[in-house]
């Protein structure tokens, strides 16, 4: 089985081009300041500037099947019709939980930004959010929705299978490929691990912990994710091993 992984930093969110022998997939879209253009981005990341979509360093145009959603949060789903766009017609197809179907095909921002009771309980910090996240966020047309059983996406020509994490969001799934890499979204992300550790070392102080729609629910969903495979690539940050997400997530 052949898996390439390339990974695309947006500021600080990542989206990740996967490629096999049969088909391609990006998983997230990544983010870009409103007078930023996904083509010029790309460009001045390493990507050949022709109107053709290729890698850094390749030389064949890559052709894009499927866009798969982590959750509908800003930073991981407003680009993608730039993406769409990009492929050219007939275009790669967008898959999302349906959970997450009212946000991504209107734009508006509500329940994927209900936090725990953490933020709730600060009220400057909810008017911060408010005021300064972009809402509306732009919309996307999903053409796949994928329910809380997940999806096994082999029929598709794709080896692996999407997995309903919810947690961070309620609409929040994981990607795991055959050959044991997982791409978790923000249900394990660089940002959870530093909210975890101030928990652990220093608990009742309010953190990043606030992100998270339930503590049982994330917890239970990131034990679920731990033992899907070896090698995870996290939605913020870089990728980690098992032994260092297990070393980071005190509860396990
Ligand atoms: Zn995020």
């Amino acid at each position: 089985m052949n898996i390439q992984i390339h990974k695309i930093t947006f500021y600080w969110v990542n989206a990740f081009i996967i490629r096999t022998d049969a088909c391609t997939v990006l998983w997230d879209t990544g983010w870009l300041p409103e007078g930023e253009t996904l083509p010029a981005f790309l460009e001045a990341n390493g990507f050949p500037s022709d109107g053709q979509l290729r890698l850094p360093g390749g030389s064949a145009p890559l052709k894009i099947d499927y866009i798969v959603l982590s959750h509908a949060h800003y930073d991981h789903c407003s680009l993608a019709e730039d993406w769409r766009a990009l492929c050219g017609a007939p275009g790669a197809k967008i898959i999302a939980h349906e959970r997450g179907f009212d946000y991504l095909t209107t734009g508006r921002k509500a329940d994927p930004f209900v936090f725990n009771h953490m933020a709730q309980a600060d009220a400057s910090f909810m008017a911060f959010i408010r005021d300064n996240a972009p809402n509306p966020m732009p919309a996307c047309r999903p053409d796949i929705l994928v329910g809380d059983d997940g999806l096994d996406m082999h029929a598709m020509g794709f080896p692996g299978r999407l997995v309903y994490t919810p947690g961070h969001t309620a609409d929040a799934m994981t990607l795991v490929t055959d050959d044991g890499s997982v791409f978790s979204g923000d249900t394990i992300s660089e940002m959870h691990l530093l909210g975890n550790l101030q928990e652990k070392f220093a608990p009742g102080i309010f953190g990043a912990n606030w992100m998270n729609i339930g503590d049982d629910v994330i917890r239970e969903s990131c034990r679920r994710i731990l033992e899907l495979g070896d090698r995870f690539y996290l939605g913020h940050g870089e990728p980690r091993t098992r032994e260092e997400l297990g070393e980071l997530m005190f509860w396990n």
